[in-house]
């Protein structure tokens, strides 16, 4: 773990072990932080926070400038690293790490632009309205895309001049240290931003419970958001709440069909499935399904699985032996409970090496409406595929979780892009395109998905509070 800028052991000595996915080896141990180390990176966030946020805007702002530049000079260790402890393959780690930097670029161009205002109430009184910092983060995260979400949350705390302690999932830290270590040699001040590793129970309760946090930025699984929610709301902490998603995608019969079969692909089997926005839930017009599901699963079969380190494999393997069980059981059941036809996919067999958690690419058609692949969060290669006659129905039908995070359909009629636009529950809606997130965009849910946005120059904002000066003549 990263405190005060040196690399430390946890205070207890504990460590936990990092696997690679794709063969079941250890990778290295980590520290298993506690309460005690929160407490010293707490202690470190709140010395450096007044020098930090003394610092100009500007220059804030060249520090993540500086630590892109350095990022992108990396990038080739950076994404092995990536796919060796999360699994998925090399261009994809390499996109996310692209990615890392894109987001602390964005946020250093808006270092020019202050956040204050000055606002004229005539006759000589007006009000002057300063975004202050908050004062120390927490932030914690997931391993799907450990990278990018990092840097979703601490290039805007820390261009908004806070501290931040950062809680990395315990099976995909190791990007994060390295990219936390090259933020410090760009010149950001020992204990400004702090990495604790360790397990959610210990070290992320510990996070929580805090006193010296000002506000929490959390991206996971809604069960987990809820508890974060409440723990927050009894210490009046501010809370920004990134959660799972259900998205659909859905098919109109204008649609141009092999583009709307690579996005499918591409929005579902990117990163093995593990996308909070992939596209979990397909739904096609009654009269193009058979078409759209033959060139689907031809298309599907095409998709190589391999260890990520493969320059040929283009979905590498689940992440953890929990989501691994997970998906397996769900598509078991799938065929016992007779809920609907897997038309390609389930377990892999072959090649792949056998302690790699793999699944091979799956989809599955007729899917019963009340089968668990439509109602809950599936985290995973595994595609639903289920019909409908017109718009209403599959409105109705991409309505039908509590899920809202994003929503795409595919379709050049401008009447029901309106209609889906203004209808469907959402917090992003994609038009021909789905699972796009650059970082000029506001990216976020609603329901079970969450409250909060990440991206955009809205993000910023989650990370001040307003100070107002009003004077009169
Ligand atoms: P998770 O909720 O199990 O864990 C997320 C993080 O919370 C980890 O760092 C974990 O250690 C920590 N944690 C777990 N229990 C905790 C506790 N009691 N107190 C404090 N911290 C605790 O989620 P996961 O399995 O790591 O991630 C997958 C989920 O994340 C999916 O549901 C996915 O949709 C969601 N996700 C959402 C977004 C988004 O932007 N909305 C982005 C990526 C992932």
């Amino acid at each position: 773990m990263r405190i005060n800028g040196s690399e430390v052991a946890a205070a207890g000595g504990a460590t936990i072990a990092v696997m690679n996915p794709a063969n079941g080896e250890q990778i290295v141990t980590i520290p298993r932080g506690t309460a005690e180390d929160i407490g010293k990176a707490s202690d470190a966030a709140a010395t450096a926070f007044p020098g930090w946020k003394a610092v100009r805007m500007r220059d804030r702002g060249r520090v993540l400038f500086a630590a892109a530049q350095e990022g992108r000079r990396q990038v080739a260790d950076l994404a092995r690293l990536l796919t060796t402890e999360q699994g998925k393959p090399l261009r994809e780690a390499t996109d996310e790490i692209r990615g890392f930097c894109n987001v602390l670029e964005y946020y250093a161009s808006l270092s020019a632009q202050p956040l204050d205002q000055f606002i004229d109430l005539g006759a000589g009184s007006g009000a002057v309205v300063r975004q202050d910092p908050l004062g120390t983060v927490g932030a914690i995260i997931p391993w799907n895309m450990p990278a990018l979400i990092m840097a979703w949350k601490t290039a805007p705390a820390l261009l908004a001049g806070n501290a931040v302690i950062l809680k990395p999932s315990s099976t995909a830290p190791l990007t994060v240290l390295r990219l936390a270590g090259i933020l410090e040699k760009s010149g950001l001040p020992p204990g400004t931003l702090n990495v604790v590793t360790g397990t959610g129970g210990e070290a992320g309760e510990a996070l929580l419970h805090d006193p010296g946090i000002a506000a929490l930025s959390f991206t996971g699984s809604s069960a987990t958001g809820e508890h974060v929610c409440e723990v927050a709301s009894r210490a009046g902490v501010m809370v920004n709440l990134e959660l799972g998603g259900s998205d659909p995608m859905v098919v109109m019969p204008d649609a141009d069909i092999d583009a709307a079969v690579r996005g499918a692909v591409h929005g579902r089997f990117y990163n093995a499935g593990q996308v909070c926005s992939a596209v979990k839930r397909l739904f096609v017009h009654e009269t193009i399904a058979d078409e759209f599901q033959q060139k689907l699963a031809a298309a599907v079969r095409e998709v190589r699985v391999g260890n990520g380190l493969d320059p040929e494999a283009r979905m590498g393997p689940l992440n953890n032996p929990a989501g691994y069980d997970r998906i397996r059981e769900l598509v078991s059941e799938v065929s016992t409970k007779e809920e609907g036809t897997v038309l390609t996919g389930g377990e892999a067999v072959g090649h792949l090496p056998e302690n790699g958690l793999f699944f091979m690419p799956t989809i599955v058609t007729d899917v019963a409406p009340d089968s668990r692949l439509l109602s809950e969060e599936v985290f995973g290669p595994v595609l639903p595929v289920a019909t409908f006659k017109d718009l209403d129905a599959a409105i109705r039908m991409a309505n039908s979780t509590q899920y809202g995070l994003g929503a795409s359909v595919w379709t050049h009629d401008t009447r029901v892009i309106s209609r889906y636009y203004a209808e469907v529950h959402a917090g992003v809606v994609w038009v021909n395109r789905h699972v796009s997130v650059p970082p000029e965009i506001p990216f976020g849910g609603t329901g079970k998905s969450g409250s909060g946005r990440e991206n955009g120059s809205l993000a910023l904002l989650h990370y001040t509070k307003p100070k107002t000066l009003y004077y009169g003549p």
